[in-house]
């Protein structure tokens, strides 16, 4: 292999680690963020609408408290395959906090936000992660928030989302919420 080939493979792998979590393989925070950021700034110009989902696992803390660190760490593993798994090629999934992921969904109306959610927040549900012959329950409560001014940001959609999700907790966990009065969408 020439020195330029090693070089350039050599490069995508920094990329590719600057870019993704370690744990789980999808993007990290601020990479997430940033192409956020860029198709926002395509939405604006092509007016179309777009979505963001919080997901938070309920308890997670009492998973690693119960069955320790590595239980926990594999929880996230499958929980963000999961994800993956169920999102469009052109939607954006990210690990923005330790047991929170977020999607960006472009070209998306409320419906098909919800909809996407209830459907993750069902394949969250049943997965079934075996550990030592236990079972683990694994459930998400996810907060949805669609575009709701022309020059909304990443950070006041992200910041939408993550109040819905808030209330989603206050309810009782495993469930979508979406906070109807402080949104009133538009294209
Ligand atoms: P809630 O339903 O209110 O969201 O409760 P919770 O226990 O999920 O929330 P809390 O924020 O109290 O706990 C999150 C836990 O996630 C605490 C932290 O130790 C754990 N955590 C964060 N990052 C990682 C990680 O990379 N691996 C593992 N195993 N645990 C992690
Ligand atoms: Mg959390
Ligand atoms: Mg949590």
């Amino acid at each position: 292999m020439s020195y330029f080939s090693r070089m350039r493979d050599y490069n995508v792998q920094l990329q590719e680690l600057a870019t993704h979590d370690a744990l789980t393989g999808v993007l990290n925070a601020r990479a997430y963020y940033a192409d956020c950021q860029q198709l926002i700034q395509l939405s604006q110009r092509s007016n179309q609408l777009f979505a963001v989902l919080f997901v938070d696992l309920d308890h997670f803390k009492n998973i690693n408290d119960t069955h320790g660190h590595a239980a926990g760490d594999e929880v996230l593993r499958v929980v963000a395959q999961t994800l993956q798994q169920h999102v469009r090629r052109s939607d954006v999934l990210g690990r923005i906090g330790g047991e929170e992921f977020s999607i960006f969904l472009p070209d998306t109306d409320l419906e098909g936000a919800l909809q996407l959610a209830e459907n993750l927040r069902h394949s969250i549900e049943s997965i079934d992660v075996v550990l030592a012959d236990v079972h683990l329950k694994i459930t998400a409560s996810i907060g949805v928030a669609i575009k709701t001014y022309q020059h909304q940001t990443i950070k006041t959609i992200q910041q939408q989302a993550d109040e819905a999700m808030y209330q989603a907790k206050k309810e009782g966990r495993n469930r979508v919420s979406y906070l109807q009065e402080r949104s009133n969408p538009i294209g």
